[in-house]
């Protein structure tokens, strides 16, 4: 293979001569010089007389201009000059008749000249072409800079607006989400102190009752928010232990309102045998998350399953939540785990919302190296499906 490579390499090199010339270095330049001259000088001895021009000494005279154009050919007319001259007193005198060695001279040199003249301009039109090709490539790679730059100011633009346009939604969901229980409280508060008299003690229980609801639920709000700006920053990372699937899931319903719970029915199939590997705390809250969502989605009187598989001890664990609610339409479901994502249906809603309670899910789920999403035809009673992939306890 690697002797395949090198016989490649030096076909490609052979093909592309002299244009491979242009940049030799210094050192290669006078070894190939010396190389033709070695090549010249024996030219001339071995094919003595018939080449008494110098012919042979053309080779150094084009490769001398190619490398080093016109400084290379006065340099080199001039060695030649000298070694035919050697040559001649030393070596071939009296072979030939000195009028024709002359003769031979004096075109030889002419020649040469000439040739000369036509490689170093071959190899300034050659060097005007190739700093046309540099500076046309400089020109692509400026152009290709100022692009880059433009596309990285436009991304940042588009982030800058992304960034800005979220905070708009948060801002929006936040006071929706605050108008209701604020009226309500604000409300309550007003007729006791207004009213407080006259009302009967029922009437008075009544509204501190709806106060106090409000008041908690504005409470909620505010750990809701809280909890995602936290994980907005920083994901934090899962504290994870071997845990009992089945325990953990009486204990949240156990936790839930009682009065929610009782709406539906719930039917848990869970093996006693499943253990998962996860933060008992970061699971009891996506699973109160999905639960909270059912209660507010989901109409009453309906049945919920919670179901867990595990197809072998070392396998990921499935675990699922089925509702009979209207479902997530199959176009908004890849968006429905984005932070402040609430579905179309709901925006314009009585039922509050932040948009943060599926995204907090993900990134704890995550941050667990687990994995949820969302399973739903779309169509109205035939529900959601909220899966989770969970690790199994080691
Ligand atoms: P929030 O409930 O605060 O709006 P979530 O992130 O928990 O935010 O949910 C995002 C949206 O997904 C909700 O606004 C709702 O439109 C939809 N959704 C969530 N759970 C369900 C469900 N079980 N059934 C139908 N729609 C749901």
């Amino acid at each position: 293979m690697k002797y395949l490579e090198r016989c490649h390499l030096l076909r490609y090199r052979l093909s592309t001569v002299p244009l491979n010339w242009l940049n030799l270095s210094r050192g290669s330049q006078l070894l190939l010089i010396a190389f033709s001259y070695g090549l010249g000088i024996v030219g001339i001895w071995l094919l003595f007389p018939p080449t008494h021009n110098g012919a042979s000494m053309f080779l150094p005279i084009v490769t001398s201009c190619w490398l080093f154009r016109y400084r290379g050919l006065l340099i080199s007319l001039f060695l030649n000059g000298i070694a035919f001259q050697l040559m001649y007193i030393f070596l071939l005198r009296g072979m030939l008749p000195d009028q024709a060695f002359v003769e031979g001279g004096i075109v030889g040199f002419v020649t040469s000249l000439g040739l000369g003249i036509i490689i170093c301009w071959l190899r300034a039109a050659v060097d005007q072409v190739q700093v046309a090709r540099q500076q046309a490539l400089a020109a692509e790679q400026e152009r290709l800079r100022i692009l880059l730059k433009e596309q990285q100011i436009t991304l940042a633009y588009e982030q800058q607006r992304k960034i800005n346009a979220l905070k708009d939604q948060f801002l929006l969901n936040v006071s929706h989400e605050l108008r209701t229980p604020l009226t309500v409280l604000g409300g309550s508060l007003e007729l006791l102190y207004e009213f407080g008299e006259q009302l009967d003690a029922m009437k008075r229980a009544h509204f501190l009752q709806k106060a106090l609801e409000s008041q908690a639920d504005l409470v909620a709000l505010v750990d809701h928010v809280l909890d995602a700006t936290e994980i907005v920053g920083d994901v934090p990372g899962a504290h994870s232990e071997a845990i009992n699937l089945k325990h953990l899931l009486q204990q949240v319903l156990a936790h839930l309102s009682q009065q929610d719970l009782t709406n539906y029915t719930i039917c848990l199939q869970i093996s006693e045998q499943i253990m998962v590997w996860a933060d008992p705390q970061f699971l009891r809250q996506v699973l109160r998350n999905l639960f909270s969502n059912i209660f507010k989605y989901v109409p009453g009187q309906t049945e919920v399953h919670i179901e867990a598989t595990q197809v072998d001890p070392s396998a990921m664990v499935y675990l699922h939540i089925q509702d009979a609610g209207p479902g997530i339409p199959v176009a908004e479901q890849p968006m429905i785990f984005e932070r402040f994502v609430r579905l179309k249906r709901d925006l314009g809603g009585s039922t509050r919302g932040t948009g943060l309670g599926l995204y907090i899910c993900k990134q704890l789920v995550e941050a667990m190296k687990g994995r949820i999403w969302i399973e739903s035809s779309g169509r109205p009673g035939e529900g959601s499906r909220f899966c989770l992939n969970l690790l199994p306890a080691k």
